[in-house]
């Protein structure tokens, strides 16, 4: 048995592990000595549903045998295919008994048409639908636009508590009960997925509102039941938001959005868990909750890439550098800007995590940029108060510039106006090393906040970037261009460059230029680009033509 290319495992009559083979090993990546013990469960992917298991405990009750394909778990959680055969065999004793399982690996057959595989429909977990899957479907349901139907999006109240004090295991247990609860009022114009974590999504379509509210209150009650989990019971609630196609909106992210905002508006009241979306509901409100909650799985599920804004010398229109500027695609709710996301990252402390995200990327891509032989420019990216609050912020910025070999003086950083509500002796601490470092700092959003000229030089600015609202109206207004002439020559006598940020139009640029500003951005020179447009613009001779 040994040698057998097929995995061997013996198990006590409970399904504890007595011994596996060198096969068993290779496929699950298990040694002897970590399941010896444990019972076979430990396999179990979530793929199949509990009458597979009912079956086969039956079939080798009765029949002392079982034979068929199964989705198994290997140690690095991967799902694999197998097919096994089970056998129930007796022990040295009378009333003892063993089972004996032989599998055979199927994955390498199975890869090839896994994408029709339930594996990529199925949340390995629960055994819902997961949310590729059901994307999809809504996608088609659209597209099919004869049909009608709701979107119920089912929040958990508090399971992140539930997940710290309980542990995950216990939180994967309510979240499979609840599963399992689900199912069972499903029919085929209901369906239920597993968006992600404790986001459940529920879709009924071509169905009266009747019995969508029906089948919703009895859902409610069913899993509003306690929860018992190993010797704990648990109660929960639930907030339900729905939004209706196609009264609601037109399209799958605009639906999943507004049934967020409903959501939320059912958490905040008392006697309700059930509410339906309508327009007066305030966006802002409700948006900022539900953000938060997408926010947290942005990072870890690879939602973010960045644009780059070109930076010109106004006088002659050639590019002299870029800014790196955020964006956040999430697969349920879509594109959301930065003007939206940003506070809410530094409300939470997500902006930390986030930031360091975007400076290694910039650092990843000037390092891709270099070794592809493009003529490098320095990139600005917008750094927040919170992380220049970091004690130890300038280290690790100095950490990722050389994990990337890319040089400091490729670098700059962006500071707003806030810095001056914040703990100042540290920020100007890091600031300081940042400088030492070589990284160039640029004062953002020049006039918007506090303009306090002290500041100009107690951060040790190189660079001062007047915001779009004085460009925009610097045409009409003759105030304004005073204004702005008087920040470019305050600038000018302090030793900083200036940029004026948002010039969409000519007019705008040659006021600018007689004010004697030295760099400037926007639309009018370019929007921000992807990076194989950056590409094209780096290959290209450095200057732009004339707009
Ligand atoms: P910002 O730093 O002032 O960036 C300039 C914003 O103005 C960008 O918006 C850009 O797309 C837009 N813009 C540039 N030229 C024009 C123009 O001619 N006309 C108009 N109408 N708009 C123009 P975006 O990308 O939506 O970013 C908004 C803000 O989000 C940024 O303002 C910045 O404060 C923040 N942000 C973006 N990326 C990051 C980041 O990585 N970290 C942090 N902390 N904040 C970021
Ligand atoms: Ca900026
Ligand atoms: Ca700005």
């Amino acid at each position: 048995m040994e040698n057998n290319s097929e995995g061997v495992v013996i198990t006590d009559s409970k399904g504890n592990i007595e011994w596996i083979n060198k096969a068993y090993v290779d496929i699950t990546g298990y040694t002897l000595n970590d399941v010896k013990g444990e019972n076979m469960n430990i396999l179990k992917s979530g793929i199949h549903n509990k009458d597979f298991y009912q079956k086969m405990w039956k079939d080798l009750n009765d029949k002392g045998s079982w034979q068929g394909e199964i989705w198994n778990r290997n140690r690095q959680g991967d799902i694999f295919a197998g097919w096994a055969t089970i056998k129930k065999i007796k022990g040295d004793f009378k009333d003892k008994y063993h089972y004996v399982g032989i599998f055979k690996d199927l994955s390498e057959k199975k890869k090839l048409d896994i994408r029709m595989s339930e594996l990529q429909q199925k949340d390995s977990l629960t055994g819902l639908y997961n949310r590729n899957y059901f994307l999809n479907l809504i996608g088609k349901y659209i597209e099919d636009d004869t049909s009608i139907f709701t979107l119920a999006v089912i929040d958990i109240e508090g399971f992140k508590e539930i997940n710290d004090s309980l542990g995950h295991l216990v939180g994967d247990k309510v979240l499979i009960e609840l599963s399992e609860r689900l199912k069972s009022l499903m029919c085929s114009e209901c369906l239920v997925s597993r968006f992600e974590g404790d986001e459940f999504v529920l879709i009924c379509k071509d169905i009266s509102q009747d019995r969508v509210d029906n089948l919703l209150e009895k859902l409610i009650r069913k899993i509003r039941k306690p929860y018992k989990i190993k010797n704990t019971i648990i109660h929960l609630n639930f907030n339900v938001g729905i939004s209706r196609y196609p009264r609601d909106g037109e399209d799958t992210q605009t639906l999943i959005r507004f049934a967020n905002i409903a959501m939320y508006k059912a958490k905040d009241k008392v006697n309700e868990s059930i509410c339906y979306y309508s327009k007066e509901m305030s966006e802002a409100i409700e948006e900022k909750f539900y953000l938060a909650n997408y926010l947290a799985g942005g990072l870890k599920n690879n939602e973010f890439y960045l644009n780059f804004q070109p930076i010109f010398d106004i006088n002659n229109n050639t590019v002299l550098g870029m800014e790196a500027l955020l964006r956040w695609e999430n697969p349920s709710i879509g594109n959301i800007s930065p003007g939206k996301f940003i506070a809410i990252a530094e409300n939470t402390g997500y902006i930390i995590s986030i930031g360091e995200w975007v400076i290694r990327e910039v650092c990843k891509q000037i390092n891709s940029w270099k070794r592809s032989g493009y003529s490098l420019l320095p990139v600005s990216i917008n750094v927040s108060v919170k992380q220049l609050e970091l004690l130890n912020f300038s280290n690790k910025v100095k950490e990722i510039l050389e994990e990337n070999n890319v040089d400091s003086n490729l670098i700059e950083f962006e500071i707003t106006e806030s810095v001056s509500s914040g703990d100042i002796p540290l920020i100007i601490k890091n600031i300081k090393r940042l400088k030492k470092l070589g990284i160039k700092i640029s004062m953002d959003d020049f006039g918007t906040g506090f303009s306090s000229l002290g500041q100009l030089d107690i951060f040790e600015l190189d660079k001062l970037k007047i915001d779009k609202v004085f460009i925009d109206d610097i045409v009409s207004v003759k105030k304004r261009q005073n204004l702005v002439k008087s920040i470019i020559a305050m600038s000018k006598s302090l030793n900083l460059v200036v940029v004026a940020e948002g010039i969409e139009t000519k007019k705008q640029l040659e006021i600018l230029k007689t004010l004697g500003c030295d760099l400037g951005q926007g639309y009018l020179f370019s929007k921000p680009l992807e990076v194989k447009d950056v590409e094209k613009l780096l290959s290209s001779s450095k200057t732009i033509a004339e707009q």
